[in-house]
């Protein structure tokens, strides 16, 4: 089979390749710890899983309106009064099988070839790849670490051309944690003002995992002159424990959302009706589940950026929310391992960390800044103890 030309500009997400590289292992016999996933390690809250089991004895096994049921919709503008103090019509809402869906719709609806949509390194592996897909060009901004892995005013206000399509903030943020503070917002979307042929997509399905009592703002609330190009992208997966349900939502301008409907109705025509009513239940069901869980997922951040902070050789700013820590490794460059391997990248510290250590995580070159590696806390705090004792031992043993 001949592969499309299309596909040459994208490769498998890496995080899925470390994931396969490390399950390639642990079927040798090999005690792998996988801290390379991008989902919680808790189970979706059983009151869900009633609601979809009540919908699924009711017939509600058909499909659906193809931008979701007039129920879900209803849903998630409640869920927007609720926590984003937001207003949002039906016709503003689309729900597709998860947020990556909704992603997929927008740039497909949007994007011409060649053009541009800016992304702030470290960003999450698929948006470039996303956006590739769909004919644009991910013009990808480095945003070091001591600007705390965000997009300044004056970086983005260098980085719009005229094939500026979108530009693409993630907050809290996959992969580093780093969220933004509405003063920062303020300024980014003051650059977005003079700008009136760039639209804005805010992915912000971390919104709920946000530490130390932080208030998450998302970008309209700061900017409600902005409505007319703002693009929110948000879903279940993360708040609810529910990344196999599929279920994730957009809410943006009619137009907008009409021509992602379109692209929907000819890809999955709706997401699954099971999942649908599980995610009503979600949102409209008990929240306690997101406190309790965002409290557990602080207590992990303290320990696991602690515990890395301890290695020497490494180095992790304390992320503000979402469940990764994202880890400096550009002093192991050029050391060698105990198999004489030298390591020249941070491809070669998560290569040898999972081969010699039995550790997968994931290298930053995925993500767009490097030398750096993604851990996941997204699972237990006897499972991370063990990872972390292995990751120190791996450095410690370093020539
Ligand atoms: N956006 C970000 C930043 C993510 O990290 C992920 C998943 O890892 C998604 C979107 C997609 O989530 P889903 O398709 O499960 O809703």
């Amino acid at each position: 089979m001949r592969a499309a030309n299309r596909l040459s500009a994208v490769s498998l997400s890496p995080i899925l390749a470390m994931g396969a590289l490390a399950a390639a292992r642990a079927r040798t016999g090999r005690p792998v710890i996988v801290l390379a996933a991008g989902e919680p390690d808790f189970e979706t809250p059983a009151h869900v899983i009633d609601a979809a089991t009540r919908a699924m004895h009711a017939g509600q096994t058909k499909y659906t309106a193809l931008e979701g049921t007039i129920e879900l919709r209803d849903a998630i503008r409640e869920k927007f009064r609720r926590e984003n103090s937001l207003e949002f019509a039906r016709e503003e809402i689309i729900c597709g099988a998860g947020a990556k869906q909704i992603l997929f719709n927008a740039f497909l609806a949007t994007l011409d070839p060649g053009d541009e949509v800016i992304l702030a390194a470290p960003y999450w592996t698929s948006y470039s790849d996303i956006v590739a897909l769909c004919g644009g060009r991910p013009v990808s901004i480095p945003c070091n670490e001591d600007k705390g892995f965000k997009l300044t005013a004056e970086d983005l206000d260098r980085a719009i051309s005229e094939r500026t399509r979108w530009l693409l903030i993630n907050s809290p943020s996959n992969p580093s944690g780093a969220a933004y503070e509405s003063r920062e917002l303020l300024q980014l979307t003051s650059v977005l003002e003079r700008h009136p042929h760039v639209a804005l997509m805010s992915d912000d399905i971390y919104e709920h995992l946000l530490y130390d009592g932080r208030i998450f703002v998302t970008p309209l609330q700061i900017a409600p002159n902005l409505r007319s190009r703002t693009l929110i992208v948000n879903g279940l997966s993360k708040a609810y424990a529910m990344t196999g349900w599929r279920i994730g939502y957009g809410a943006g301008p009619k137009a907008m959302i009409t021509a992602m409907a379109v692209v929907q109705s000819q890809s999955t025509s709706c997401p699954s009706s099971i999942s649908q009513a599980a995610a009503i239940g979600a949102l409209l069901g008990s929240q306690a589940t997101i406190g309790a869980r965002r409290e557990k997922f602080q207590l992990r951040r303290d320990s696991v950026v602690d515990a890395l902070n301890r290695v020497p050789g490494l180095r992790c700013r304390r992320p503000e929310g979402a469940f990764y820590a994202y880890v400096y490794c550009g002093d192991l460059i050029g050391r060698r391992t105990t198999d004489g391997i030298t390591l020249e990248s941070d491809f070669d510290v998560c290569r040898s960390l999972l081969d010699s250590a039995d550790v997968a995580v994931v290298p930053g070159s995925a993500f767009g800044l490097s030398p750096y590696f993604r851990v996941s806390y997204a699972t237990s705090e006897d499972v991370l103890r063990e990872a972390l004792d292995r990751i120190s031992e791996f450095c410690r043993r370093l020539q």
